[in-house]
């Protein structure tokens, strides 16, 4: 009597903590803060390992052509949780500072908002940066769950403590509540990834996204003292390592609760590295943070779905952030959007990566100042001009370079393509003064 009664148990046990084979997947998008394109083991980083990030990658696909629509942080992020252009938002102008009085409107629909419909459990862990009054924060845009910050971690009063404004120690908040004021950087990383485990461990039995935006590498720079002088590259390496520990533990938490195959991870940057001594690399490319050149917006990505994701491949089609709603919406069996967005399903690059046929053929480049200033179109880039990023006060000369031979962005063919720049000039402007005309507005 006594081996059917436990058998019989065991199964009322099981049913009721494994979720039904036809559900659908976990999602975890890792997103780290200002991480070049050359800072993961798997892209060729140099001084430092990243064991888990390239385990990922061995498991998965990696991405080679995936662009960030914006090269600092809030258009960025707008765009990853939206699938538009930071224009369509009017978000692309900066960064929201703790002074700003503006937010990613609460009538754009996140990607937690569009999947809490089919079913998922919502999560946000780290930082957030997309407006920090009370409606405009993650609980008040679709997520059940938040701990993090509301800005960057330099938006601190020891970095601007001089007039025109006075910051506050940065708030850690636990949903709306600040929890705490001024945290001990240092183990931002170590917490977060203790509240992702948290996450995944006490919504195992039921599908959830769950959008983990670490602070780091967003400079200034800490790591717990298990990492500090852990790396050859100094503490920007031992950042990353610890990042690489994050993942591993969240890796690990999925197997223990025997859902990793059901889960797809995804991992990258919000922009490049910033250039200079002791940060960061965008190697090969040309150019890093709030720079319109290559360095400035394309990121590496990686993305784990056992099964489904051919192990061990690498995607080579030209792809974006914005690109992701569409993806796994349609993934999860979600809705569209109402509204117009920019993102195109590019399902085909994660499911059959070998065919390296993107649906998407073109990609605007808009300057941290907000102005269009490149466009992409296929494999050329035409620049038409720089804020940032070119050295000197010269006059910008218009630039164009083929990216299939000169990913550098190195030798100017403007001259000997003049009917290509004016097409893609045209498209360039054709396609701004449509988001102009189409632009929905931002939260005041
Ligand atoms: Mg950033």
């Amino acid at each position: 009597m006594r081996r059917p009664l436990l058998f019989l148990l065991a199964l009322l046990i099981c049913t009721s903590c494994t979720p039904p084979a036809d559900s659908p997947p976990n999602i975890i998008i890792i997103f780290t803060d200002d991480q070049g394109y050359a800072d993961v083991g798997a892209y060729g980083a140099q001084g430092f390992e990243t064991p888990h990030l390239d385990r990922l990658a061995q498991e998965g696909v990696r991405f080679t052509n995936f662009y960030m629509p914006a090269a600092v942080c809030t258009p960025s992020r707008a765009a990853l949780l939206t699938g538009s252009y930071p224009k369509r938002l009017e978000l692309h102008e900066a960064v929201i500072f703790p002074f700003s009085e503006h937010g990613l409107n609460p009538a754009e629909e996140t990607l937690a908002e569009l999947l809490a419909p089919a079913g998922y459990r919502t999560g946000m862990i780290g930082k957030w940066h997309l407006g920090h009054r009370p409606e405009w924060m993650p609980n008040a845009q679709g997520f059940e769950h938040f701990f993090g910050v509301p800005y960057s971690n330099d938006m601190d009063s020891y970095l601007y403590k001089n007039p025109p404004f006075q910051s506050p120690p940065l708030p850690l908040m636990l949903n709306m509540d600040e929890i705490e004021s001024g945290p001990d950087q240092r183990y931002l990383t170590r917490r977060y990834t203790e509240a992702a485990v948290d996450f995944v461990e006490q919504h195992s039995n039921e599908p959830f996204f769950l959008y983990i935006a670490h602070n780091m590498p967003h400079v200034p720079l800490y790591a717990s003292e298990d990492f500090a002088g852990s790396s050859a590259r100094g503490l920007y390496g031992d950042v990353i390592q610890e990042i690489d520990w994050s993942v591993g533990k969240v890796m690990q938490a999925l197997v223990d609760q025997g859902i990793d195959e059901r889960t797809i991870v995804l991992f990258t940057s919000d922009n490049g590295a910033t250039v200079g001594e002791n940060i960061g690399s965008n190697a090969p490319l040309r150019g890093g943070k709030a720079s319109t050149w290559e360095g400035g917006f394309r990121v590496p990505m990686i993305a784990r779905w056992p099964d489904r994701i051919p192990a061990g491949s690498v995607s080579d089609g030209l792809s974006s952030a914005m690109d992701l709603v569409p993806t796994l919406t349609g993934w999860a069996g979600a809705g569209p959007p109402s509204e117009e967005i920019d993102g195109i399903d590019i399902s085909q690059l994660f499911l059959d990566p070998s065919t390296n046929v993107s649906p998407r053929d073109e990609l605007l480049y808009y300057g941290r100042n907000g102005g269009l200033e490149a466009i992409r179109v296929g494999d050329w880039k035409l620049h038409m001009a720089k804020t940032r990023g070119w050295p000197g006060d010269e006059p910008f000369p218009v630039s164009l370079y083929d990216l299939s031979s000169d990913v550098g962005e190195s030798l100017n063919r403007a001259a000997e393509f003049p009917n290509r720049v004016a097409s893609m000039s045209e498209r360039m402007r054709f396609l701004d003064s449509s988001l102009t005309a189409e632009m929905r507005s931002a939260a005041r």
